[in-house]
């Protein structure tokens, strides 16, 4: 069975970034499980994967413009650190939740100074290249429950 819209396929992936560095792995956990063609997985990975079959071995070198998007240096932004409410310890690195004219958002501070801290609403991995190796585990159909959840079920998807 090949994967096309629709199928879920359980996949075991590494995604390093270029400079070999690993970012995300299923290595000791289960296989993801996502359904095709629906935008559960970045839109590269998504078109690499098409046609391919159970067993099959697969690198992808995907731009970022086709992971997460090239950075946006206006969604970078330093504000006063008494707008932080209720915030104990902050941390570079902290996600915190922020309200703005386009609704919530998760920010990333990336810098903290004596009166100030720095946001960056940017996805962290908008502008990194991204690199997959991919095993193809499992390409089935979807249950009519999944169809219906819009996710896949079982090991690697929701147990619920
Ligand atoms: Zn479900």
């Amino acid at each position: 069975m090949q994967i096309s819209t629709g199928k879920v396929v359980l996949i075991d992936y590494t995604l390093t970034d270029n400079q070999n560095q690993t970012i995300d792995s299923s290595e000791g956990r289960e296989p993801l499980a996502y359904i095709h063609g629906i935008g559960q997985i970045i839109p590269g990975l998504e078109k690499a994967l098409a046609g391919k079959t159970i067993g099959e071995t697969l690198k992808v070198a995907i731009a970022a413009a086709e992971g997460y998007g090239a950075r946006d240096e206006a969604k970078v932004a330093t504000i006063p650190r008494s707008q932080v409410q209720g915030a104990g310890e902050l941390e570079p690195g902290m996600q915190l939740h922020a309200q703005n004219a386009q609704g919530e958002q998760v920010v990333t501070i990336t810098k903290i100074e004596a009166d100030t801290i720095t946001i960056d609403g940017n996805h962290p991995l908008a502008g990194v290249d991204l690199n997959f190796d991919v095993t193809i585990r499992e390409v089935r159909d979807a249950t009519p429950e999944e169809t219906a959840h819009g996710h896949a079920h079982g090991p690697g998807g929701h147990h619920h």
